[in-house]
């Protein structure tokens, strides 16, 4: 024990590190509070390594030396957001864990320019008097869509809750269960239904429902029928569904409202950019759904935001539900979907701008024009005789939930070290100064042109450079 005493010696003061030239340095970049609070903790760290006996005499010699590289780590840690961007590799564009949807630049200018200065947010410019953020909107959406009356709600989950609160509470809401879905974050329509206070009744089986099984549990507590778009999944085989424009009969014999809710929320013909079509809103309206609701950041390319359009009667009684409040978009994500809406008011444009419809959309020659100008970039950058890196052939995924059996033909480049392990390259680039989220296959590295924009290959280029050093033993 007498020898673990003797050991603390080693263990630098407070005040000898904060003397040191290159945490002086940071001193200029990063609030005392980090700096200090990051030598306390290090030093404690240091301390407990020694009570608990883990390091011999040599070995703390060593690392007294070290503390102070340590310590600058840690401030540096400390000293960045939480929240940071990653280069998208994955080539899953609508990627829920890297943040969905893109907003362009140009969208961003006006956020900015809401949220910078005073808006009309709730305020009504011609009466002088109190307006609704709802109201701008409206018009834009009920223009694009073909519906009566829209409003918006935080995210599509509270959009679904906000309508089954309002039109079914305390009734019986018919659904098939061939759409009792769980999506990622385990969203289940089920739970979200049970929450809102409607009662489910479900009917048919999973690879099966038919009109009569919808018409045969009405009864005089029925409130509404709701159809669920199986976003991410599809049953194929043996299998049938009732689609919305067949249960419009049936809610005009019994007098129902008629629910859709669409998951992505698709604005424009996908098969144009030779993708499968996908079912728009527009068609919802036309085939007279009552109320449809669908995601801003999903394939609308939008922020995120649960949209809702349809009769205007139900919306009326939505506004006044106390969950609109608790719901309530904020003015980023109105000036932003906004923004984003008007481009829709011409379609060549929202594929142009929006980000992820012109992601989807690129074309194969694009791809591989894009693949040739990184590998050359590369190749002149790197020299690495221990790896391969090479243009190959590959499929991206929409993600989002959105059109699950879709790959679409892409170009990736591949990066490989042999029989070397990749995981350790893979993790280099995740831990690089801007995080390279990649994919990973069989011992080889993968990353996809279709997610990574022109102005990251430099980034790109460099983690790459990092990543190798990395397996050299050389970081
Ligand atoms: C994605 C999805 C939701 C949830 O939407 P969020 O905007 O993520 O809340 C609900 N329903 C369906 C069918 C979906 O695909």
């Amino acid at each position: 024990m007498a020898n673990i005493k003797n050991l603390f010696r080693y263990i630098p003061k407070v005040d000898e590190i904060l003397e040191d030239e290159k945490v002086k340095e940071s001193l200029n970049r990063v609030p005392r509070k980090i700096v200090l609070s990051s030598i306390r903790e290090e030093l404690d760290l240091f301390r407990q390594e020694i009570r608990s006996n883990s390091l011999n005499e040599e070995e703390v010699i060593e690392k007294s030396k070290n503390i102070v590289d340590i310590i600058l780590t840690r401030i540096k840690d400390k000293n960045s957001y939480a929240l940071r961007r990653v280069v998208n590799g994955t080539g899953v564009v609508i990627h829920t864990n890297i943040g969905r949807s893109l907003i362009s630049k140009e969208v961003m200018e006006n956020v900015f320019e809401i949220a910078t200065n005073y808006s009309n947010l709730e305020y009504d410019l011609t009466t002088g008097e109190r307006g609704s953020r709802y109201s701008h909107l409206r018009e834009i959406l009920c223009e694009i869509t073909g519906a009566e009356d829209a409003m918006v709600v935080n995210n599509n989950a509270a959009a679904v809750m906000l309508v089954l609160s309002t039109i079914a509470k305390g009734r019986e809401v018919i659904v098939s269960r061939g759409e009792l879905i769980e999506i990622g974050g385990s969203f289940r329509i089920l739970d979200v239904m049970e929450e809102s206070g409607a009662i489910l009744r479900a009917v048919g089986t999973t690879n099966k429902t038919h009109l009569y099984d919808y018409e045969g549990a009405i009864n005089e507590n029925t409130a509404a029928l709701l159809k669920v778009h199986t976003s991410n999944y599809r049953i194929l085989g043996f299998t049938s569904q009732v689609l919305a424009e067949e249960l419009y009969p049936l809610k005009e014999k019994y007098n129902l409202p008629l629910i859709e809710d669409l998951g992505s929320g698709v604005l424009i013909d996908l098969s144009k950019y030779g993708l499968e079509y996908e079912p728009t809103v527009q068609d919802s309206i036309r085939k007279g759904v009552d109320i449809v609701t669908f995601s801003g950041d999903k394939l609308l390319g939008g922020p995120q935001a649960g949209i809702i359009v349809g009769k205007k009667e139900y919306i009326d009684k939505m506004k006044k539900n106390p969950l609109t409040r608790a719901f309530r978009v904020d003015k980023f994500t109105i000036s932003a979907l906004e923004a984003t809406m008007r481009l829709y008011l011409d379609e060549e444009i929202a594929v142009e701008k929006i980000p992820t419809l012109k992601m989807l959309s690129m074309k194969a020659n694009e791809l591989g024009k894009r693949a040739k100008t990184l590998i050359k970039m590369l190749n002149e950058k790197i020299k690495c005789d221990s790896c391969n890196i090479e243009i190959v052939d590959g499929y991206s995924e929409v993600g989002g939930g959105s059109l699950p059996l879709e790959r679409i033909p892409t170009k990736c480049i591949s990066i490989d070290f042999g029989e070397k392990n990749i995981t350790g390259f893979e993790r280099a680039l995740r831990e690089f100064r801007i995080p390279i989220i990649s994919r990973v296959y069989k011992n080889k590295l993968y990353l996809d042109l279709r997610t990574i924009r022109e102005e990251e290959y430099d980034i790109v280029v460099e983690g790459i450079e990092y990543g190798i050093e990395r397996m050299k033993g050389c970081i």
